[in-house]
Order: C-alpha cells, then structure tokens, then sequence
C-alpha cells in the first residue's frame, strides 16, 4: 500500500491540540449572507425579537458576522473529550479498490451514540439554555439524528426535550424514537394535534406524512407558548455552522501536523451545516487570499435546492412562523417524494453556504439516490464503516473526483465529511438490497408549484 509508513490511517489529535474557539467564516467574507428578516415588516430581525424564540447566547452569535473567534465553552470542551477528536481516516483501502493515484481522507463524524455531527451542536446549544436558566427546549427532528444528539445533550445537561418529529420517520424508525425516549426526550410525531399549527396543516392537507419544515413550525410554537422553553435547530442557521467549524478545525490541525493540503473538500448538504463546518477554515483561507480550495457540495436529485432552487428571501417552516431567510430555497411548501430515502430533505439552504455558492466560491453536484447507495455499498465493503445515506452522498462525489484522477494521472488530495453511520437506515438500505430502490427527480412543474410560496415582495421577485 501507498504512504503506509509516512501517514497513518487514522490521525488523531491529542487533547492539547483540540480546538478550543469556533472559526465563524462570516468575519472573513467580504459580501456577508443576508440578515434574517422579520415576515411582518421586512426589517432585520432583532436580538429582541430572535430571543423569543432562541437562547440569549445563542442570538448573540448568530447576529455577529464579524467576530472570528468565539471560545468554546469549558463544560463542552469536557464534553467533547467523550467522543472527540473525530478520526481523520486516510481511505487507502478505497484507493486501492478504485486504483487510483488520489489521496482520500474523510472525516468521520458518526463515533458518538447519536450517530452523526449534529452532536458538536446540540451540546453548545443544550449548554446556552441551561445557562440561561431555562427548563427545556424544543426542537423538529426529520430522519432522527439531531433528535438523537439533542436527547443525548440536555440529559447530560439536565433539560427537558420535546422533539417533533416528522411522522414518516417516526414510524419507519422506530428504533431511533426509543433511543430519544431512552435519553428522556418527548416525542410527538409531526404534523400532531398537540399546536394550532399542526392542525392547521392536517387540516389542509390530510394523510400528509410530514416534512422537516412543519416539525419547525410544531417546535416553534411549542417553545414560544409556553414559559422557560426555547427553540433549538440542528442545521440552516449561521450559529450551527459556527459550531459545526470544530470539523473543519480539527481537520485542518490533522492535516497541517503532517503538512497535507486537500486540494477538493466534499460534503454533503442539507440544510449545510456539515458542509459549511467541514469547509469554515478552509474557506477562511480562500478568502483572505492565503490558499486555493475547490468545494462541492453534493445534493439528492430529488431535493436540488443549490443546484435547482431560487436564491430569494423564503420561510424556513411550513407555517411560516420562522423568520424569512435568503438562501437557496424550493420553497418552503415543497416536500420530497416520499420513495426519497436518503435524508437531506430540507427546502432550504444555510445562508452562508447559499452565499458562498452565489459567490462562486462553491460548487454544487445533484446525484440519484440509487448511485448514493451503490457508492454507500461500495466504501462499506472496502473501509467497514456502514455509512448513513447522507454522508454517501459525499462519498458518491469523493469517488467520482477520485476516478477522474485516474483518467487524468492526477494526484489530487480529496477531503470529504463522514458524517455518520447508517444503522438506522436500514429499511433504505433493504430497498437497495433488494432493488426496489427508485430514483425520482422532480419536473420542472413539480418545482414551480414550490417556488410559487415564496413570499412576494419587491426585491424578492424570482427571476
Ligand atoms: C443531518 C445530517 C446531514 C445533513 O445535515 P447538514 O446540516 O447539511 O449537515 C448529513 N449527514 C448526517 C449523518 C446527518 O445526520
């Protein structure tokens, strides 16, 4: 095998050498994402009236698009100790099975009982809401991570947990409910009977089976009604991408110890905060002139919000009680196809990567459901990790670059984001098995039905 003897297959950190501040790309981007704004009056929204529904601390961060650095606190340094550093993995099984002159290292973020990334959030979040004295938080919950890793979080911490869940996940998985229910969490299935707007939306559309964007606004009505409560999200806003940094910082340490440069970073994206944490330092560098990075983020076919979507002010929830965010949207009424299983099913798109996209300073790939799962079966059986069908489509992207190599004779450094395992994705990975696995791509028309929520109001105007 390649290199054996000079990097070794998995790079750790030692403690010392973990981050101890997250990397907040906006203080580096000349032209800054969007503010958020309030669907009332088409203003800013403020710090005031964010912390109605979100954690002081939490607010602060999310406003600042100026400050680099933020610490991260002592409590979720010694949390992360449990399950952090991530290994950062060298793929030479990969290369060798695809015989190519490329260099692979993905980033493995499923080492934690959760399961994925979303962990390195939901305890900075749980920790602010504890801090600020309150009982509890809310949050929406679609194939279940996030819910999994927030569970996990306030029960170390102490909080309550009410996750709204996206019905058909909560019946397809119910193995990730119990896990949820084992760490104290509440959980209601979405659209449910138990706020006005869940039963608005059964209502209006009975049968539905759910979608990330009504548990939304389930939660956020849950957190806002009631005393002591705030709302938590595990993807989209520029806070979770802040925390999510601690990725790309522990990457980027492991590679420089041994003075490798990724030429291509990959991620997948969903609502972006994997891609957008993954990519921070590196992109930092790109934009203060210091390095040159190219940057895909790779998307299902069947939910394009980069690479088909509009870039205009859209609702980040189904009921439109979330303030109006610019970003990449399909709208926020569109909802995947029901055979779609491979996760990243979210309307929108984090506005700093939506930015950073509109930019050029990244790129964007949609690939077929059916592919992600062959390149899923593909790197299971070459490097023993089952990965979750999101972190697949990464690994589908990062092949691709690797195959090119080995037309081109290049030896290009590919980084990609691992971001979790797959074991509760096992009914989709049945189908697979089995080929009863479809791919579906939404038509033009399907998408224009989405796009025709988006609120109207001069400036916003999709061209
Ligand atoms: C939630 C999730 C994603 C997608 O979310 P992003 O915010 O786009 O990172 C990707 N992979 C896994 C394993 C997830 O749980």
């Amino acid at each position: 095998m390649k290199e054996q003897n000079k990097i070794p297959y998995k790079i750790y950190l030692e403690e010392n050498e973990m981050p101890k501040q997250y990397y907040n790309v906006r203080a580096d981007m000349k032209k800054k994402p969007a503010p958020l704004l309030n669907p009332g009056t088409l203003e800013p929204m403020t710090a005031e009236e964010l912390s109605g529904v979100f954690c002081e601390e939490l607010v602060k961060q999310e406003l600042d698009d100026t400050t680099a650095y933020f610490d991260i606190p002592e409590e979720v340094q010694d949390f992360y100790k449990m399950y952090r550093p991530s290994p950062l993995v060298r793929a030479y099984c990969l290369e060798e099975k695809l015989q190519t002159p490329a260099k692979i290292y993905y980033k493995f973020e499923g080492n934690n009982t959760s399961g994925s990334h979303k962990l390195n959030s939901a305890i900075t979040q749980a920790y602010y809401a504890k801090k600020q004295g309150l009982r509890g938080v809310t949050t929406e919950t679609g194939a279940g991570q996030w819910g999994t890793a927030l569970s996990m979080a306030c029960a170390y911490l102490g909080l309550d947990c009410d996750v709204y869940m996206v019905k058909v996940s909560y019946e397809q998985k119910p193995f990730r409910r119990e896990v949820m229910r084992t760490y104290g969490a509440n959980v209601t299935p979405s659209p449910s009977d138990t706020t006005e707007v869940g039963k608005k939306i059964l209502a209006e559309h009975p049968g539905t089976t759910g979608s990330l964007g009504c548990a939304i606004s389930e939660a956020v009505e849950a957190a806002t009604s009631r005393e002591g409560y705030r709302y938590v999200l595990g993807s989209v806003l520029s806070q979770v991408l802040l925390h999510q940094s601690v990725i790309g910082l522990e990457a980027k340490t492991a590679m420089d110890k041994y003075g490798i440069k990724p030429d291509v970073i990959i991620g997948c994206a969903g609502g972006g905060s994997n891609l957008g944490g993954l990519i921070s330092p590196f992109m930092g560098e790109k934009l203060r002139g210091e390095q040159d990075y190219q940057f895909i983020a790779v998307e299902p076919a069947s939910c394009p919000s980069l690479t088909r979507g509009k870039y205009v002010y859209d609702f980040c929830d189904t009921g439109m009680v979330c303030p109006l965010a610019k970003m990449y949207t399909l709208g926020s009424g569109f909802i995947p196809s029901a055979n779609h299983a491979g996760g990243l099913r979210y309307h929108g798109m984090s506005s700093i990567v939506s930015e950073l996209y509109d930019q050029g300073l990244i790129e964007a790939r949609s690939v077929e459901q059916t592919e992600v799962f062959k390149a899923a079966e593909e790197f299971a059986r070459v490097e023993g990790i089952l990965p979750a069908p999101e972190s697949s489509h990464a690994i589908k992207v990062a092949i691709d670059e690797a195959l090119k190599c080995k037309e081109t004779g290049e030896e290009k450094t590919i980084l990609f984001g691992l971001t979790g395992t797959g074991y509760f994705d096992l009914k989709a990975y049945e189908n697979y098995n089995n080929g009863t696995m479809g791919d579906y791509i939404p038509t033009d028309e399907e998408l224009q039905k989405g796009l025709a929520g988006v609120p109207n109001f001069p400036g916003n105007e999709i061209k």
